[in-house]
């Protein structure tokens, strides 16, 4: 059941810090239900769905016109604000009612064209749906209950016998001008409705007041829920297959998919360095009793719940089976073909009702896929995105699973998928600018809570990369985590364990899918004169500053085997390696093995496309050099600290963020391995040659 969450208090809330303009004071209600709305993952998921209302507002002669508020794109009905729901002159729009028909250029054109403040965001592309309908509020969702409802085979019956005349269903037919129309036509033939389905599609609701809209909204949806729960109730259960649950290693079948698909990609855009897609997985109770239905097979081939998924999830998922998976990966690579042979087909048969070489083919790979034994796996350009696709995955599953049992899920036919898919205003959307640098890498960095550490991950996640931190500290993790925001991830673990290597790389590709670039950053200094040291320090030091690093490039390397396509590890080495400082022999020499570690893997590892680089850093602000150490050596050398941290021959100090930097650079730099780039100012001593 979905809760009705109005309060009156907090609508009050809303109203009062409008000011006094009765104008803002009803869109301050437009906006309180709006977030009502958007924040009920049950109505409305991704952007889904939209909200508006019509208020009157004095133009610049002070003439009181009629305007439509509508939710902006590129606005979350979740966390809408007043600008978010821009306002259009409403008489013109209404003018275009008498058209025949109308581009959706020149839609988009004239709902600009007539905004009341031409800075605001594009009107919602259901706009003209909202301005045709007389009623102050209207709310539009493609809420779960109201999918399996819409996409029943004799759906409009179905409308009659629940709401007994409250609602009226529309046919399908595509968002813009002609929905509008038939949407208008048939709801002022049955003026005493509440609301409309609009088949294959979604719902609208509507009314006097913010309140009575969003109320029946809740109604009309919770109706739609209890007719369903009966019907599930009621029907037989879908057949399982009786067999038992097939193990899967998710950590050796998610980087092969990645890198099967990534393979694809690169051939599609005929560039070898394009990245592979990111990965999310999704498990749960609902997904494993969906899994065990004996029909997925075919249910697999129905399509979308909404035309409105298409853009996320295309039409079918890739349905890998128990027995592809045993085939290895030429089966995983074939049933991949396959798909793409498909979905080629599909678009040239369909692009070609539009005339040669007017549509643009996406890439032809699965955004999804459901795999046995392992679950729904959303596949997509970042983290967010591929988790965005196993949300409305999920919710389609839940679709599905309803409208089996009250009577088939019916979607809309692939041809007009294909309109919505290829819609002139989304192929635009194509031409967009280019994508952040490192979009669609996943990069671990170990020690990621510190200094070097966090700089280097918010370095890359600025360039679009989604960063598996890990660090020994978890309160540092935690902190690191915050600071990075959504999309990226962690594990705190002592890296110098048996086994950590192994288990931090693999809950870095279930968590992403694989692996692209690890940063092997962790590292700490012991001090001492070598003569006096005691053995198990230098092996504690050993084991820190050489075998980790050892470790956990050979876990990575092993993920970068099972994508088959290169992948890149940069090692944080120290100006010890090359040019060591007095009592920094158990720091120097384990990173003095890692600094041929690097080399070594560099000449063992290239002819897979794995490039290792590494930084010399010496002198920077951190764990290892901490405010009391650099007053120390400050002290012992006569200067002050300043000076100290700028003795190098740019006489500057050099900061985490200029490795960052550093690490980025040598990341970016597609054709070079095995090189070390120093960092430090300027050292004659320590420089490599
Ligand atoms: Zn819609």
């Amino acid at each position: 059941m979905v809760l009705n969450r109005w309060n009156d208090d907090d609508a009050k809330k809303f109203v009062i810090d409008a000011g006094n303009d009765p104008a803002d004071q009803a869109l301050a209600l437009r906006v309180y239900a709006s977030r009502l709305i958007g924040q009920d993952a049950a109505l409305v998921m991704h952007g889904g769905g939209n909200t508006s209302c019509k208020l009157k507002r004095p133009d610049v002669f002070g003439t009181e016109i009629d305007v439509l508020h509508i939710k902006g794109s590129g606005w979350n009905l979740g966390t809408i604000e007043a600008a978010g729901l821009p306002a259009v002159r409403l008489k013109p729009l209404l003018a275009l009612r008498a058209l025949p028909a109308l581009s959706d250029e020149d839609m988009v054109n004239l709902l600009r064209a007539n905004l009341f403040e031409s800075t605001s965001p594009t009107p919602s592309v259901e706009s003209l749906l909202h301005a045709f309908l007389p009623h102050k509020y209207i709310d539009h969702t493609h809420a779960t209950a109201m999918l399996a409802l819409a996409d029943l085979p004799n759906a409009a019956e179905a409308v009659d016998e629940i709401f007994g005349g409250r609602l009226v269903s529309v046919p399908f037919v595509m968002s813009g001008i002609a929905l509008a129309k038939l949407a208008a036509d048939i709801y002022e033939a049955r003026p005493e409705v509440e609301g409309l389905i609009l088949i294959n599609h979604g719902h609208f609701a509507f009314g006097d007041s913010a309140r009575q809209s969003y109320d029946r909204l809740i109604e009309h949806t919770n109706m739609v829920e209890a007719w369903l729960e009966k019907k599930l109730a009621a029907a037989p259960k879908p057949a399982v297959r009786a067999r038992a649950e097939i193990p899967v290693d998710a950590a050796a079948v998610l980087p092969m998919l990645r890198g099967i698909i990534g393979e694809a990609n690169a051939a599609f855009h005929n560039d070898r360095d394009y990245p592979m897609p990111v990965l999310n997985t999704r498990n749960g109770e609902n997904i494993k009793e969906f899994f065990a239905r004996n029909d997925l097979a075919d249910l697999s081939r129905r399509g979308v719940a909404t035309p409105d998924h298409i853009i996320r999830t295309k039409n079918y998922p890739l349905y890998l089976t128990a027995d592809m998976l045993a085939g290895g990966r030429e089966a995983v690579r074939q049933a991949v073909a396959d798909y793409i042979a498909e979905y080629r087909a599909y678009f040239e048969v369909n692009a070609a009702r539009y005339g040669a070489g007017s549509k643009t083919m996406l890439m032809p790979t699965p955004n999804l896929a459901w795999v046995e034994g392992l679950g729904t796996i959303g596949i997509s350009s970042d983290a967010r995105a591929a988790a965005a696709v196993c949300d409305l995955a999920a919710q389609n599953i839940a679709v599905m699973t309803m409208a089996e049992a009250a009577g088939g899920f019916r979607p809309i036919d692939p041809a007009t998928l294909f309109d919505m898919e290829y819609w002139s205003l989304e192929q635009a959307k194509l031409v967009k600018d280019k994508p952040p640098f490192f979009q669609g890498r996943i990069v671990m960095v170990t020690g990621g809570g510190g200094a070097i550490g966090l700089a280097t991950a918010l370095e890359f996640a600025a360039l679009g990369a989604n960063i598996f931190i890990v660090d020994l500290e978890a309160a540092a993790l935690e902190a690191a985590l915050a600071t990075l925001g959504e999309g990226h991830a962690g594990l705190a673990l002592d890296i110098t364990e048996n086994g950590a290597a192994e288990r931090a790389i693999s809950a870095c590709v279930r968590q992403f899918g694989g692996l692209d670039i690890l940063v092997s950053n962790a590292g700490a200094a012991w001090t001492g004169d070598m003569v006096a040291l005691d053995d198990a320090i230098l092996r504690q030091s050993f084991e820190l500053n050489f075998f980790a690093h050892q470790s956990f490039a050979k876990a990575a390397a092993q993920v970068f085997a099972l994508q088959g396509r290169g992948g890149q590890l940069l090692f944080n080495v120290s100006k010890q390696a090359v040019n060591p400082g007095k009592g920094f022999g158990a720091y120097g020499i384990p990173k003095a093995a890692t600094f041929f570690l690097l080399r070594q893997l560099a000449l063992e590892l290239g002819p897979h496309g794995v490039r290792v680089n590494g930084i010399n850093a010496d002198r920077i602000r951190s764990g290892l050099l901490d405010e009391a150490f650099v007053s120390e050596r400050a002290k012992a050398r006569g200067i002050d600290e300043e000076t100290y941290m700028a003795g190098n021959l740019l006489r500057r100090e050099v900061e985490a963020r200029h490795v960052a930097k550093a690490f980025a650079s040598l990341a970016m730099s597609e054709r070079t391995t095995a090189h070390v780039m120093t960092v430090d100012g300027g050292n004659i001593e320590a420089a490599l040659r």
